[in-house]
């Protein structure tokens, strides 16, 4: 019986180049699933901005992303505040730090600050024996790695926190591809970033500061929509400056400008922090109260016309009345109407008798019954 030996390829010196080969492809399958794998991450990442371009939106996606992918203890998005003196907590987990808790960017924090002014990342491998613990982590032992978010040369727009229990527990190839991630993350906040900033510019009256027609538009018909879904009441106040026509003859009109700049921050700080302020139109203003019912808002608009009255504005006492004073009509959902629209019109109409009463007054929309 003849038998087929099998050839032991450590004895040839085919064998041992087939072995060498056999190495090489292994390591090279692995290279390779790895880079597919940080290929679907990056997709991912790309998902959390182009699923949904709100930015607290995509910031929750990212978090989730880092969640369900690595084995972290803490997890923190740390990104500077508007005018870039703070920084502030926009995502985390693992860490009983709140979202949107608040630190200040000076010397006292020489961690934070050396991330975002020396945009270097930094890897505190052993926590117990580090030479301080940073203030953006609650964590006593592990390993911490904090990764600048640089989308532009020399623009830091926060880090982003990577904690493990155990400590010196980051390889460098962890680290690396960390730092991929990192980059890419940058790179979809920044566009977040041009996105929200181009909503607001869409929605903001240059004048002002203040919510543009345009945003009122599509806010009060979801507020309205709101209300019917869960049967709470809304109002709407009309409000329109008096004789404004003559202040600018008088005045000119740099000083009509300031007068509605200054008219706009007046309604600011007299109304909750949930009503909305909008500029509607020329030297007209709309304010969504929602929640309030008819005669709630009657007594905001009081206020309002009362605070109007008793500002001194400048030069208004070359006016013919010797003061700035404005009308003001208001409307209630559902008492005045059943669509948005309607009670819109039951507001409009309540400012037109305000004006013919004359002036200087608030007035209150008829019930839509009584018509
Ligand atoms: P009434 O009491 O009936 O509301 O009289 P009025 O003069 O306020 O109303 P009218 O509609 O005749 O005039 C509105 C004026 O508001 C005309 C316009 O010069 C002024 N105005 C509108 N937009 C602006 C603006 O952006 N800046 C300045 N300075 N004035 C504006
Ligand atoms: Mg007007
Ligand atoms: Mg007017």
């Amino acid at each position: 019986m003849v038998h087929s030996a099998k050839p032991d390829l450590n004895c040839t010196p085919d064998g041992a180049a087939l072995r060498y080969r056999c190495a090489d492809l292994i390591s090279a399958n692995r290279e390779l699933e790895n880079q597919v794998q940080e290929l679907g991450w990056l997709l991912q990442i790309n998902d959390c901005l182009s699923n949904n371009l709100d930015k607290d939106e995509t910031i929750e996606s990212l978090k989730k992303f880092f969640l369900t992918n690595f084995e972290l203890d803490e997890f923190s998005l740390i990104l500077k505040t508007h005018l870039g003196e703070k920084l502030r907590i926009a995502a985390t987990f693992g860490s009983a730090l709140k979202v949107g808790k608040q630190f200040a960017l000076n010397h006292s924090d020489p961690l934070s600050n050396h991330l975002i002014h020396n945009n270097q990342p930094l890897y505190l491998r052993d926590l117990v024996i580090a030479d301080q613990l940073p203030r953006f982590s609650q964590m006593q032992s592990g390993a911490l790695l904090c990764l600048p978010l640089c989308p532009l040369q020399d623009q830091v727009i926060g880090f982003i926190v990577f904690g493990k229990a155990i400590r010196e527990s980051f390889s460098q190839e962890e680290i690396e591809r960390f730092r991929l991630l990192t980059n890419h993350v940058a790179s979809v906040l920044h566009k977040a970033n041009i996105y929200q900033n181009t909503k607001e510019l869409a929605f903001t009256d240059e004048l002002t500061g203040i919510f543009n027609r345009r945003y009122f538009n599509q806010r009060y018909q979801r507020e309205i929509g709101r209300a019917k879904r869960y049967k709470r009441m809304l109002s709407v106040l009309m409000i329109d400056i008096d004789h404004f026509k003559k202040f600018n003859d008088t005045l000119g009109h740099m000083q009509g400008d300031r007068a509605l700049k200054e008219m706009a921050g007046l309604f600011e700080d007299n109304i909750r922090k949930a009503d909305i302020l909008c500029r509607y139109g020329g030297e007209e203003f709309v304010v969504i109260l929602p929640e309030i019912h008819l005669e709630q808002a009657l007594t905001v608009a009081e206020k309002l016309r009362k605070r109007v009255k008793n500002r001194n504005f400048i030069g208004e006492q070359h006016l013919p009345g010797g003061k700035v004073t404005i009308s003001i009509g208001a409307a209630a959902f559902p008492e005045n109407g059943s669509t948005a629209d309607e009670v819109l019109n039951k507001a409009d109409l309540a400012l037109y008798a305000a004006k013919q009463q004359g002036r200087d007054k608030v007035t209150a929309a008829q019930d839509s019954r009584k018509d």
